[in-house]
């Protein structure tokens, strides 16, 4: 049975960026009274609105999350920077996401949204390993699954691994949250002329090279039509945005 009969919401898969994390030092609004959510290591992190947000519009899909680990560790890096062998800093990347994975998942416990932390890296002590019969009782149980520990294989990305996870619950949507308002026609930063690009063809998003998402992600989206959309995930309420109004960021279809 497919995992989208088994609640009647619409599954969607979110793709977050490990900086929801690392890179998030806004104050507390209320600085005197105790946070139910959570400070790390990393850096104190206030996730208020994105918690209430995920909580609203749970109401209305049933959601995955995929969770980055680039706020501690990108492999590509850690192995050009200090010499690291590839393959062991790129494992160093996916245990980075199960830390990340771990401190979410409390995070959303904490404000009483169930979440079951699923891994592709086994560690019993923590979190269950990503099976598709630990993914189907999560689905039936309509929690919110965190997918950790990338595809457990070094060199991929977790774009790959979210368009993976959004076949084994029956997403047919994936929305990849990032920093900027969605695919550009070349680096903003660098190009004033780029523009916003809203509606892009997978075979566009391959051809020209949009640097969106790796090609890997983008051939399993096309093969298996899964529709990517893109989006900033630091505007404000832009989960509810993503939610209420299909011509919020790109859409890759
Ligand atoms: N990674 C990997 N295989 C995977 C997924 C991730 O080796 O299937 C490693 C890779 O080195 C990557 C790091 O994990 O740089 C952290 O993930 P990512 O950079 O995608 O995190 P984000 O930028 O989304 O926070």
């Amino acid at each position: 049975m497919e995992n989208t009969v088994l609640t009647n919401k619409k599954r969607i898969l979110l793709k977050l960026t490990g900086k929801i994390l690392g890179s998030c030092t806004q104050e507390p609004i209320n600085k005197s009274a105790p946070s139910t959510l959570g400070t790390s290591s990393l850096g104190t992190c206030h996730f208020k609105d994105l918690i209430e947000q995920i909580k609203l519009i749970k109401q209305k899909h049933s959601i995955s999350i995929v969770i980055g680990g680039g706020n501690i560790i990108r492999g590509d890096a850690q192995s050009l920077a200090s010499g690291t062998t590839p393959a062991i800093a790129h494992q160093a990347g996916m245990l980075a996401t199960v830390i990340n994975g771990l401190i979410l998942k409390d995070i959303l416990e904490k404000n009483n949204i169930e979440a079951e932390l699923l891994s592709s890296i086994v560690c019993p002590q923590i979190c269950k390993a990503v099976s598709q019969e630990n993914i189907d009782n999560a689905c039936k149980e309509d929690k919110v699954i965190i997918f950790t520990g990338g595809t457990g294989a070094p060199f991929f990305t977790t774009d790959t691994n979210m368009i993976i996870r959004a076949l084994q619950v029956g997403a047919k949507e994936v929305w990849k949250c990032t920093n900027i308002d969605g695919v550009y026609s070349s680096d903003p930063k660098k190009d004033k002329n780029a523009k916003i690009l809203k509606n892009i063809k997978y075979s566009q998003a391959i051809s020209q090279n949009l640097e969106i998402m790796d090609i890997t992600a983008l051939i399993l989206a096309e093969k298996h039509k899964i529709i990517v959309r893109v989006f900033n995930i630091f505007e404000d309420n832009s989960l509810i945005k993503a939610s209420n109004n299909i011509n919020f960021g790109s859409l890759i279809s």
